[in-house]
């Protein structure tokens, strides 16, 4: 286990031959639902990429010309999505092709936009906070930035508001 993997768990059904759906969810006695066990299993915590995200479209249709264009160097080759290295609400997804073994990075937001900054800065200017925030991303399916990096963030906001 790398200090990237993370422990998930995993309910496992014992008796999978048992099945429980809408339509005999309700006929089905207690004693025959299956037995639950528990699993502790380790993940790599990059390889996880589900959910929804916040993009700048166009850019992000400009980074992909870069798989397209990989594409025409190396015709046998195929990309497949590798890790994503979040940093808040800014991603990088690492694709790799599985024969040259050559790895593209896509972002969906140009290295300058703030969006992290400009996350915190507007949330702060309606009221809310880190918990408010969390909520909504959380309905959202989109990962939401750490608390960690939402303190750091904040201070950086305070620093220009004494600034001003
Ligand atoms: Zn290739």
């Amino acid at each position: 286990m790398t200090n990237k993997d993370v422990q998930i768990i995993k309910l496992v059904y014992r008796q999978p031959n048992i099945r429980l759906d809408r339509q005999n969810y309700g006929s089905v006695p207690e004693e025959h639902f299956p037995e639950l066990d528990v699993k502790r299993v380790t993940a790599p915590v990059e390889t996880n990429m589900t959910g929804n995200r916040i993009v700048n479209i166009s850019f992000l249709f400009d980074q992909m010309e870069k798989l397209f264009t990989h594409k025409q160097q190396c015709t046998m080759g195929k990309m497949k999505f590798f890790k994503e290295n979040r940093n808040g609400f800014h991603s990088v997804f690492v694709f790799k092709c599985e024969t040259c073994d050559r790895k593209i990075n896509i972002t969906y937001y140009p290295v300058e936009d703030s969006i992290n900054f400009d996350f915190v800065w507007r949330i702060s200017s309606i009221g809310a906070g880190y918990s408010q925030g969390e909520e909504l991303f959380s309905v959202l399916n989109i990962p939401y930035i750490t608390k960690k990096r939402y303190k750091k963030v904040n201070n950086t906001c305070y620093v220009l508001i004494a600034g001003n």
